[in-house]
């Protein structure tokens, strides 16, 4: 494979507690200003992936046992997640995880601080955020615990943001949301796309949808690249959504068995 200096992932193998092998020789690329989608049922190994990617597979006890992940040319497993968000490369972890307890805009800034900018700068990162997102200026000063599933998505989506990345992985941005609401997000992301410049490695179960967004995928299954090609060709074959997705395509959960594996 030949490298593309932005996101290569090559030839990857994740082990768990040395015993559970959750990637097996997964290859995928980002070239810069593109929107990826890594497609897989529930266990496929998506969140693993990104895992892998931005250097997370530690407080898993998981790491990586082969192959090699290098972002911008360098190797990731030589940079720590906060070097990596330095240097334009983050995550937006499954699940929405925002502080409850904080406002939406307190949220937003805590993503603001990892680069120590000055009142002003964080104040026009501010705006650029609410220019993206009205919903969240209109919520500002709401808690964010009660906010609707589509807010803290977007606050969290915002709250990278506030970073300034080049590259952000998200890990199943549609999971337990309104179909409207998904829509409105794909929609703000691609527009995040293309008016700004950012890339994305959109990790998904939801084909239907992330085909329409995405310019490449990657299918996943049982840890191993399953099928690849551009979003066209893919949302084209009816294996993808109905083979390799299983129910999970239809958007009922399909649980894959871990593979396990014995390591000396
Ligand atoms: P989901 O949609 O459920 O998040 P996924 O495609 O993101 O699925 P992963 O979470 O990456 O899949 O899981 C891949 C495999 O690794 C699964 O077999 C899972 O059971 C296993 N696995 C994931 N996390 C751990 C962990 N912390 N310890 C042990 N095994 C794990």
């Amino acid at each position: 494979m030949t490298t593309s200096q932005f996101l290569d992932v090559d030839n990857i193998e994740v082990l768990y507690g040395h015993a559970i092998l959750a990637l097996r020789g997964v290859s995928l690329r980002v070239e810069q200003g593109s929107i990826v989608a890594l497609l897989g049922a529930n266990g496929a190994g998506k969140t693993t992936t990104l895992k892998a990617i931005s250097n997370l597979l530690a407080s898993e006890r998981g790491h990586l046992s082969s192959g090699a992940i290098s972002w911008r040319g360098e190797v990731t497993s030589r940079l720590d997640p906060a070097d990596l968000v330095a240097k334009g490369l983050v995550q937006v972890l499954e699940g929405r995880r925002v502080f409850p307890q904080l406002t939406v805009e307190e949220n937003l800034l805590s993503g603001g601080f990892v680069r120590r900018p000055s009142r002003r700068a964080l104040a026009e990162d501010l705006d650029r955020i609410y220019s993206w997102f009205p919903r969240l200026k209109q919520r500002r000063r709401a808690r964010c615990g009660l906010t609707s599933g589509g807010e803290q998505q977007m606050v969290a989506i915002g709250r990278a943001l506030m970073t300034r990345p080049t590259l952000m992985l998200l890990d199943e941005p549609s999971m337990g949301l309104a179909p409207m609401i998904v829509e409105e997000i794909f929609h703000i992301i691609r527009d995040l796309n293309r008016n700004e410049g950012v890339s994305f490695l959109l990790a998904e179960q939801n084909t239907h949808h992330v085909l329409q967004f995405a310019d490449h995928g990657y299918v996943l299954e049982n840890g191993r690249v399953a099928a690849s090609g551009t979003a066209a060709e893919l949302a084209e074959r009816d294996d993808v959504a109905e083979f390799y997705l299983g129910a999970a395509a239809t958007g009922t959960a399909a649980a894959a068995e871990p593979v396990q594996t014995s390591v000396t």
